[in-house]
């Protein structure tokens, strides 16, 4: 009897919720209405997307302001790029990007309700690769130098120790935005936290099955941060941000065969030829990273493979 009875109980419920899903799929104006509506955040690159996404799930639009293929370092927004981000409710700085500190003032003044949040809040900023001399003293003397705009290296989210900061201060900010989804960010946020420690112990597995020596050559210096999490040494090629000079390259090829290099990472955004030369003189491998790749966490994996 009871059985019968909780069957027929279920069967109810099943035809409710059918009917439900039924009216609702009918009405899928309004659910399309609901979805264009919902707000824009702005971030300033593709990663951010990745931990963005991965907290505020699918209660924001998330919109990346740099394009893919673009190199960070030479964007300057066009008019088009400016109203997006006119349209968004908050703006999330990677930090020290170029244009992001030219455009610091004019972007309060293009949209004064837009909020701004800083995600590199809290790391320890390393300076940039040519500033050889200040490099290991930087650490302990952030706060000066990060009003010094030229000196910070700005590529913070290729270390899964900074992605775990990036992460708490986008979830911070996703808060402040929404206070009435803070559980709901919180649990992401928690999730994201764990996948970001299981990343940073894939690419220690992967790293430490590789021998000495451990230094190698990019072109763009994108891998500061990488190279300080897992003890490596990165040689830029780039000189101050331009090609490097004739005196340069020779100088780079007699360190990088000191260093026993054997590995030289080029970036889709960034000249190959020199790289090439230099692999050449060193009979290295030339290997592609992307670190402006949107899926953060394959492209860890991939730049730890890439030195192996
Ligand atoms: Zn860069």
């Amino acid at each position: 009897m009871n059985y019968k009875k909780n069957i027929t109980k279920k069967i109810g419920t099943l035809t409710i919720l059918l009917i439900l899903i039924l009216t609702s799929s009918c009405t899928g104006k309004l659910s399309r209405q609901n979805k264009d509506s919902k707000p824009i955040i702005t971030v300033t690159i593709e990663p951010q997307i990745y931990f963005t996404k991965a907290i505020a799930g699918d209660k924001f639009i998330v919109n990346s302001l740099i394009p893919k293929g673009v190199s960070p370092e030479s964007f300057d927004p066009t008019p088009q790029q400016l109203v997006t981000l006119e349209k968004s409710i908050a703006y999330l700085r990677i930090g020290y990007i170029n244009f992001e500190l030219a455009w610091k003032n004019k972007i309060n003044s293009i949209s004064p309700k837009m909020k701004i949040f800083d995600t590199s809040k809290g790391i320890d900023l390393i300076a940039n690769e040519y500033e050889k001399i200040a490099v290991n003293k930087i650490s302990t003397d952030t706060t000066k130098k990060s009003n010094n705009k030229t000196s910070i290296n700005p590529h913070i989210w290729t270390s899964a120790a900074n992605a775990l900061i990036i992460a708490k201060n986008t979830y911070k900010a996703l808060c402040t935005l929404d206070k009435n989804d803070s559980t709901y960010y919180h649990y992401r946020y928690d999730s994201i936290c764990k996948h970001i420690i299981h990343i940073d112990s894939i690419v220690k597995k992967i790293l430490s099955s590789s021998q000495e020596p451990h230094s190698f050559l990019v072109y763009h210096p994108t891998l500061s941060y990488f190279a300080r999490d897992y003890k490596l040494h990165q040689i830029s090629i780039e000189e101050e941000g331009k090609e490097p000079s004739t005196l340069r390259l020779k100088e780079l090829i007699e360190i990088s065969k000191e260093e026993k290099v054997q590995v030289v990472l080029v970036q889709p955004e960034f000249d190959k030829r020199n790289a090439e030369i230099i692999a050449k003189q060193l009979g290295a491998t030339i290997k592609t990273i992307d670190p402006l790749n949107e899926q953060w966490d394959k492209e860890m994996i991939n730049i730890a493979n890439s030195l192996k």
